[in-house]
């Protein structure tokens, strides 16, 4: 794993579904969850493909954010390209989110990455905030102010995904860049655990559990616990913690 990053994740069919069509990507610098959408298991192919265009990119140390975008346009284009030559394939799609060391202008940065309703959470310094914005008819409502934020919660809407991947027409991903913080954690995780843990739950989680890969497990416990009602998957990185993390003893890398 990357100096000073360490990371876990945890994943649940749930207590209703049948099969996980979530997948997800812990690798040495590159984190990702995606959540698969269409019948007959080919929501786990979608998703699975999704995962495996990004891992692709794992490792490099001159990785950029345009990799990051070049290689989610090459997986909507894959998705659609196996969804039209397999019938039991078609109409299959995926949501993609995560996060990624890259080097902007020499240094490191962090790179996040969002098509679809899965999230990216930064907790820092006791506040828990949400870095992607999600691609749902719910989420567009409120921000145009047909919802409130509280409505959207259990709204029909909620489950209507206006971006994924694979899907009819090709999805922009959002992309935001930022310089890594010492300290900081980041939660990537699908619908199935905001769909049935709130935000303050969620962040008293990543207070008292300190592991990553235990983090992610408690999380995922208390979702399925809660109701289970869809797939769930979570995805814990923390960067620059103390203890077991090289970030301390590292030389700074400087710009
Ligand atoms: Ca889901």
């Amino acid at each position: 794993m990357a100096e000073g990053v360490r990371a876990g994740a945890a994943t649940d069919v749930g207590r209703v579904r049948a099969s996980n069509e979530d997948s997800l990507l812990v690798g040495t610098a590159l984190f990702a969850v995606a959540d698969g959408m269409g019948g007959h298991a080919a929501g786990e192919v979608a998703s699975a493909m999704a995962v495996d265009h990004l891992r692709a990119l794992d490792g490099r140390d001159d990785l950029r954010p345009e990799d990051v975008r070049a290689a989610l346009a090459e997986a909507d284009h894959a998705i659609r390209a196996a969804g039209r030559a397999h019938p039991g394939q078609a109409g299959m799609g995926a949501t993609a989110t995560g996060l990624g060391l890259v080097r902007v202008a020499g240094s490191p940065h962090w790179v996040v990455f969002n098509v679809g309703d899965s999230r990216v959470y930064r907790y820092a310094d006791d506040v828990l905030t949400l870095l992607t914005v999600d691609h749902s008819e719910a989420a567009e409502m409120v921000a145009t102010g047909a919802l409130t934020a509280e409505e959207a919660r259990y709204s029909r809407y909620r489950n209507v995904i206006t971006r994924a991947l694979g899907v009819r027409v090709p999805s922009e991903p959002d992309q935001w860049v930022f310089p890594p913080v010492p300290g900081e954690r980041f939660l990537l995780c699908s619908d199935g655990l905001t769909g049935e843990l709130a935000d303050d739950e969620i962040a008293a989680v990543l207070r008292a559990v300190a592991d990553p890969a235990a983090a992610a497990g408690e999380l995922v416990r208390r979702a399925v616990l809660a109701g289970g009602r869809d797939n769930v998957t979570a995805v814990v990185v923390d960067y620059g913690h103390g203890g077991t993390s090289s970030a301390d003893t590292a030389p700074r890398t400087t710009p």
